[in-house]
């Protein structure tokens, strides 16, 4: 794990208004050499940082940039803590190699992760200052039974957050995702331990894209977006989207402990992408295809086949959508 040093810190916030600054300007405001300014900016690149150097105008990074702030952050939320970092190579993986060090509802945050993961340990990719990558800490008193159907109320609270700060065409896929336009702009990674005694603690990941270059992303094996494509030149206040989600999430892990999944099942169908789509879904080697009817009490899938209305739950399970070619009849 690793946190910025102060002169990386003054200088990416130099440099996050995405304008070009020269090195001698640079080397002024950080009090540093020219050959030291270079060295800085190697370390930056080191760290993942996209910095674009043209002679004759300077240094400037590929986006503006709002570094993390854990006062802000802290501010803005209250109660647990919620702490901050440059480089880790998994927020999820440090809460859970440390699950008795938090308090319920205590969060982690990075700049970039070197080995962010997704379900079954596939890859999520995740740039210096260029996402939301945050996991937070709850512990369910009821045990792993209650947490069921939990990654869905991530997404309510997830969804809901963009749309209330006015992103629009957000869509959830079953069970952890979200979606814009076809295009995967979060992904959220649920994981869990059982505690002697009947509780349980959980560690919920969320990854959201909100600034990310084509290079950035060109290891993502499908389809993506970020926030900021889905609305060019709106500045995108990134501690405050944070912190309010931070707050809708642990308000929706409130409403669950309480009352399980009812109070969200309405709320997740308003999001339901694949709703009364033709889908497969991949349950190790075996698939299985079907039309979605939404979610059951649980949260599991329901899905109509041809011998009936099954329901499927797990986390081995992926939904996909039916090729396009396989939609179309004979007639057309
Ligand atoms: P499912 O959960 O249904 O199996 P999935 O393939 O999206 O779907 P996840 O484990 O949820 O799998 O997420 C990992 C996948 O997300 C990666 O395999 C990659 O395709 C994609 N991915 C990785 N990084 C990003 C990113 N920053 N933005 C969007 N998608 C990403």
């Amino acid at each position: 794990m690793r946190r910025l040093t102060p002169r990386q810190q003054a200088l990416v916030q130099l440099l996050a208004d995405g304008e070009f600054h020269s090195g001698e300007q640079i080397g002024e405001r950080l009090g540093i050499s020219r050959a030291a300014v270079s060295q800085q900016l190697k370390g930056l690149r080191t760290l993942g940082l996209e910095v674009f150097s043209v002679s004759g105008r300077g240094h400037a990074l590929a986006h503006p940039l709002e570094l993390l702030d854990p006062a802000l952050l802290q501010q803005a939320v209250g109660g647990a803590p919620v702490h901050c970092v440059a480089v880790v190579d998994s927020t999820n993986d440090y809460m859970m190699s440390r699950l008795a060090d938090w308090r319920k509802g205590e969060c982690l945050l990075a700049e970039s992760q070197t080995a962010g993961r997704g379900r079954r340990g596939r890859q999520w990719v995740s740039p210096f200052g260029g996402q939301m990558i945050l996991s937070l800490y709850w512990r369910l008193e009821q045990g792993l039974g209650a947490a069921m159907g939990l990654s869905l109320v991530v997404g309510v609270a997830l969804a809901e957050t963009l749309v209330h700060e006015g992103y629009d065409h957000m869509g959830l896929k079953w069970p952890n995702d979200l979606y814009s336009h076809g295009q995967k702009l979060a992904g959220i990674l649920v994981e869990m331990s059982a505690i002697a005694g009947g509780s349980c603690h959980l560690v919920i990941g969320v990854g959201l894209n909100l600034a990310m270059s084509l290079q950035q992303g060109e290891s993502i094996t499908q389809a993506w977006s970020s926030l900021e494509s889905l609305a060019p030149g709106r500045k995108i206040e990134r501690n405050r989207l944070i912190a309010a989600f931070i707050g809708n999430l642990r308000q929706a892990l409130e409403t669950f402990e309480q009352q399980g999944l009812a109070p969200f099942i309405e709320r997740w169908a308003a999001f339901d992408i694949y709703r009364n789509q033709p889908v497969q879904l991949l349950l190790g080697e075996e698939r299985v295809t079907g039309t979605v009817r939404g979610i059951d009490e649980q949260g599991g899938l329901l899905l109509e086949t041809e011998t009936g209305l099954h329901t499927y739950v797990g986390g081995e399970i992926s939904l996909r959508p039916m090729l396009e070619s396989c939609r179309i009849s004979p007639s057309e």
